[in-house]
């Protein structure tokens, strides 16, 4: 039997949907092998009948992002090429957070688009404001509501593989919908059950945009997870803290404590933001226990 190229568009655990170069959408398992896939990832495929396919092969991956989970991380979207985070003045945005999903793309080194929704509450100009170190870092801004003119942000879309990320109420799934005309997308149940920390399995689905472009959106999902990074490569996901990078007395400092820190001082200076210094120590923290 012969091998196809796929993509995977759904992953539900260990069962996937994958999709055929002709449009058509198959259920796909994985033969005995401890592989696991990602949501976006392109395969080989065997297609054993009109609705089943056995995925045979994982195909290069540009990149791979990680969900975040309190005892292991798992893969949620493979070969992304930017990270959409969706926030909003109400309810209010957890800053770091947002600051950890940039350090995924920067960890993956994809871009990535900070959409602020709810440009129509008259609380927006609060978050304009906890924003607006993030765009003087140079990352990218659309300002809109989700519930008026989106056509910035599918603009923004087009050509990418971009992967959908946002605190619960930011209006993400009212985004999604939007995107998507006519198409059903029940994120609303899952969603909640993630809220309440019900246990739930990894869901991400991928979707073909109207204007050309791909969303990969799992529902719930906040952040990716940042655990499997070498503490060697932290410092280097915040841009503004490359140039200190080497400038510290002690080659391994932790930027926590030590004397002599470059990091710390630029800090005390008010040159680096001090949340953004306190988020690297705990990423340390973290990615060494
Ligand atoms: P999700 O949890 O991120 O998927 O958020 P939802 O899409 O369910 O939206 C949460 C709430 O915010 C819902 O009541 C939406 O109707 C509302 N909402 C979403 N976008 C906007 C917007 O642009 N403006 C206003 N005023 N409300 C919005
Ligand atoms: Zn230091």
């Amino acid at each position: 039997m012969m091998t196809q190229r796929a993509r995977i568009v759904a992953s539900h655990g260990k069962s996937y949907i994958v999709e055929l170069p002709d449009d058509r959408r198959l259920s796909a398992s994985v033969r005995g092998k401890k592989t696991h896939f990602a949501c976006g990832d392109w395969v080989e495929v065997k297609v054993l009948n009109a609705e089943q396919a056995v995925i045979e092969k994982l195909l290069a991956r540009e990149s791979l992002l990680y969900r975040s989970d309190l005892w292991r991380e798992k893969l949620i979207a493979a070969n992304v090429t930017q990270i959409v985070i969706v926030t909003a003045p109400v309810p209010s945005c957890y800053e770091e957070l947002i600051s950890r999903c940039l350090l995924a793309a920067e960890a993956v080194g994809i871009k990535a688009l900070i959409v602020a929704n709810k440009s129509d509450l008259p609380e927006f100009d609060v978050l304009r404001k906890l924003l607006q170190p993030y765009l003087a870092l140079g990352y990218s801004m659309i300002e809109l509501s989700a519930k008026g003119d989106i056509a910035p942000l599918r603009h923004a879309l087009q050509g990418e593989v971009s992967a959908l990320v946002g605190q619960s109420g930011m209006g993400k799934s009212t985004l999604v919908n939007a995107l998507l005309p006519g198409q059903d997308v029940r994120t609303a149940e899952i969603s909640t059950a993630l809220d309440s920390g019900k246990h739930t399995t990894t869901h991400a689905s991928l979707y073909h945009l109207p204007d050309g472009g791909e969303l990969i959106d799992s529902p719930g999902m906040q952040e990716f997870g940042l655990r499997h990074l070498k503490v060697d490569e932290l410092t280097r996901m915040f841009p503004e803290f490359r140039p200190y990078l080497g400038e510290c007395r002690f080659h391994n400092c932790r930027h926590k404590a030590e004397p002599g820190c470059a990091l710390q001082a630029a800090r005390d200076q008010g040159l680096v933001l001090p949340q953004r210094l306190s988020l690297l120590q705990a990423l340390f923290d973290e990615v060494s226990s």
